[in-house]
């Protein structure tokens, strides 16, 4: 598990990003970070990862304390950064050093990743690959390195569609019980029908965390002629997209985008 305990971050001593953030991250979990471009998704990635430490609060990750940084979490926590670079460097070097510090990395999740996605194996120069490829090839190692907590900040931003959707297959192939996994996103149609919680960071409200079973058990989403009785509309041509509160004895897909429009437009009635 990984826990955050009042964690609070500022790049500025005058200007929290996160404030007296307190989350629990569990196994056999997916979570879909969300948040408008600047709310702090990738600083709380990096704080999970121990890249940057809290000012103030704590981050465990089973139970050891994450700032101090020791070796046998370090290799069970992986962050793919959304600016990741390749050094110049053939694949083989590259996963020679890699997975000597990952000990459960598994060459046959990368071949078969990489075979998905029809990029060869024998790539000469790292740094030399398209960036779409790039993504890919990234992705692919991550994937495979098969750390308990896997950090994927906006990953499928630089594929294509049909990539997106090998990217979403892959996750749900080789993404194993044990593992969690945490995606970062602006993009919300990318990781719907794959994650089973949802965080979502807003700029000077609290976060928003819940499982998707939450959810579906607090509120119905669906399409009403008027606006009478919900607690966020969005119009359409049928009339209104509406979230409302749980009618009774009545299951509805949780739509993704209507939450988080709720969510960041909503006036906090959600
Ligand atoms: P997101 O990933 O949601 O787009 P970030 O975590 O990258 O958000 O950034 C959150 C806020 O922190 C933004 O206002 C951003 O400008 C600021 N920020 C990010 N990195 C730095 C940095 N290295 N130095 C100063 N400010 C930063």
């Amino acid at each position: 598990m990984v826990e955050l305990r009042g964690v609070s971050f500022g790049y500025q001593s005058d200007k929290n990003v996160l404030d007296n953030l307190n989350l629990r991250l569990k196994e056999g979990r997916f979570y879909g970070l969300l948040g408008m471009n600047g709310s702090g998704k990738t600083t709380l990635l990096k704080l999970i990862a121990g890249k940057l430490f809290a000012h103030d609060g704590e981050i465990y990750v089973d139970g050891r304390n994450s700032r101090k940084r020791e070796v046998e979490i370090l290799r069970e926590v992986f962050m793919l950064p959304a600016d990741f670079i390749f050094p110049d460097m053939r694949l083989e070097h590259f996963l020679a050093i890699y997975s000597k510090f990952y000990p459960k990395f598994r060459a046959e999740v990368l071949d078969d990743c990489l075979a998905d996605f029809e990029i060869r194996r024998d790539i000469e120069h790292l740094d030399k690959l398209s960036l779409g490829e790039k993504h890919k090839v990234a992705f692919s190692i991550a994937l495979s390195l098969g750390t308990k907590v896997l950090l994927l900040d906006e990953a499928a931003n630089g594929m294509d569609i049909p990539a997106r959707k090998m990217f979403r297959k892959l996750l749900m192939k080789h993404v194993r019980e044990d593992q969690i996994v945490v995606l970062s996103t602006h993009i919300v149609q990318d990781i719907e029908n794959l994650l089973t919680d949802v965080i979502v960071l807003r700029k000077d409200a609290p976060v928003y965390a819940a499982s998707l079973e939450e959810i579906a058990n607090r509120y119905s989403f669906g399409i009403q002629s008027n606006e009478e009785g919900v607690l966020y509309a969005e119009a359409c041509a049928e009339g209104y997209h509406v979230i409302t509160h749980k009618q009774e004895n009545m299951d509805t897909e949780v739509s993704l985008e209507l939450l988080f429009n709720a969510l960041i437009k909503g006036g906090g009635r959600i």
